[in-house]
């Protein structure tokens, strides 16, 4: 059936199919293309976030969970072993931060279990050793 615009009063056929029939001729209203003759689309503006320095590779290994994976590995001498790598990769993962919630949870469950694997035998420290003694010795005296 032939309708006429609503625009220009020129009568046209809709099209059939889905949707609303349109109201307007395809002169009046051009179907949802863009015409060669409109402007381009601009990109968004650059939004100005200001952005904190990353920090440098040096403090992110001196600090955090990296760091301290790093002094217990170091201190066992199994900062080279498969499970010391691993440990600290999860410490760097962990010390990126972003995570959500569980995510973190697994991160440190993970961490923690493989820093166990990576440390599995190895000397424990003398001072730690000295400094629980000690403790104990102070509790008994107390
Ligand atoms: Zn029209």
């Amino acid at each position: 059936m032939e309708r006429e615009c609503s625009n220009c009063g020129k009568p046209f056929m809709p099209k059939p199919g889905p949707g609303r029939p349109r109201r307007r001729c395809e002169e009046c209203r051009p179907p949802e293309k863009r015409r060669a003759d409109a402007p381009p689309l601009s990109p968004p503006a650059p939004t100005n976030v200001h952005r904190l320095p990353a920090p440098s590779a040096e403090s992110v290994a001196r600090a955090g969970p990296v760091g301290a994976t790093l002094e217990r590995l170091t201190n066992a001498g199994r900062e080279s072993t498969p499970e010391g790598e691993i440990a600290l990769t999860l410490a760097a993962a962990l010390a990126e931060g972003g995570h959500t919630a569980s995510g973190l949870a697994a991160l440190a469950k993970e961490l923690r279990a493989t820093l166990a694997a990576a440390l599995e035998g190895a000397p424990v420290e003398p001072d730690l050793v000295d400094e629980l003694k000690e403790r104990r010795a102070r509790r008994r005296g107390a």
